[in-house]
């Protein structure tokens, strides 16, 4: 990631530049709206024309049909269900996007958006990929983070229309970026989710009640985190000596969670899970060396 971000506090009105929003179901609506709350001239198109009637109320200019909303800016935000809705959908526009750039925060894989990048620079369009990690309300303040890839040259041509969205950020040139980043975020979401889960459930047959145990979790994940650019320079050099801790210690560790989740009565997957990933590296001949070591495993198909 680079430090091409911007936020709502970097955008005014005086050099608002006209803007498109193609899609306008509930995710496409609140962009809309905050072009418009931003003082951006703000062109609408829906499949469903009656669902931009708000929005025209609201300061919007309505456009009748997808080759003028396309047309009517330099910049096209889009939003669509999938990825095949939006090809769908510009196939059968034939209007000139010669200069235009088209922004896609549909979301979808980063081969979709690779080759949608390709589709765009075919129609002569300029193409950024976007991933919302924000719920509707969410958008237009700096909580709605909002990853872009592409050409560095173009988002930073529009970098302050973009910034009335949330904070925005480029992540960099490969279009599938944005996409990737995006999963990779869901993958730490749900794992230390699940984690605290599975420590909730193991508390809960002492008695002890999910909000106790929340603020203990915290410091834990936190502390996890600290960990991470130490660990991230073992992986990036290939190198992964037990500083710390050898991952075999930490698998004797495992097997005590296995033990008192199965004791206890409560689910032993994740833990079965963990254990079989630092088993195989075990067996592989890496238990001497640090956790960060199992990225090999992450690593295979
Ligand atoms: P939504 O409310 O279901 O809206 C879908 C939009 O796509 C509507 O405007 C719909 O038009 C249009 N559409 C679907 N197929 C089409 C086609 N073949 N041709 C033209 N238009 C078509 O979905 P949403 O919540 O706005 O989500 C839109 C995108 O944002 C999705 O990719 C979603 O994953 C992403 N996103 C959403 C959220 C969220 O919290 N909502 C968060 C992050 C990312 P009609 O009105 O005519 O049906």
């Amino acid at each position: 990631m680079n430090s091409e971000t911007a936020s709502p506090a970097n955008t005014s009105p005086a050099n608002a530049s006209p803007v498109t929003v193609v899609g306008l179901g509930l995710m496409g609506r609140a962009l809309a709206r905050a072009f418009i709350k931003s003082g951006h001239l703000t062109t609408v198109w829906n499949r469903t024309a009656a669902t931009a009637d708000p929005l025209v109320d609201e300061g919007a200019r309505r456009a009748s049909t997808i080759g003028e909303a396309l047309s009517a800016s330099p910049l096209t935000i889009l939003c669509l269900t999938d990825y095949q809705a939006v090809r769908e959908l510009l196939d059968t526009s034939d209007a000139d996007l010669t200069g235009t750039t088209l922004v896609n925060l549909t979301s979808g894989s980063s081969a979709q958006a690779r080759e949608a990048a390709r589709w765009a620079e075919r129609r002569g369009a300029g193409y950024l990929d976007g991933a919302i990690m924000a719920v509707p309300p969410a958008i237009g303040t700096a909580d709605a983070v909002i990853l872009h890839s592409g050409p560095q040259a173009d988002f930073a041509a529009h970098r302050a229309t973009l910034g009335a969205l949330g904070t925005v950020t480029h992540m960099g040139a490969d279009h599938g970026l944005a996409s990737l980043y995006d999963v990779a975020g869901l993958a730490m979401m749900w794992s230390v989710l699940n984690a605290w889960l599975q420590g909730t459930a193991l508390l809960a047959t002492a008695g002890v009640d999910a909000a106790t145990y929340a603020p203990f979790a915290r410091r834990i994940a936190a502390g996890v985190a600290e960990w991470l650019p130490g660990h991230a320079e073992q992986i990036d050099r290939g190198s992964f000596p037990a500083e710390v801790a050898a991952l075999e210690t930490s698998a004797r560790a495992m097997d005590h969670l296995i033990e008192e989740s199965e004791a206890a009565g409560v689910n032993t997957e994740l833990p079965r899970l963990l254990k079989a990933m630092a088993d195989r590296a075990i067996a592989a001949g890496h238990g001497g060396e640090q956790y960060p070591v199992l990225i090999e495993e992450f690593r295979k198909p």
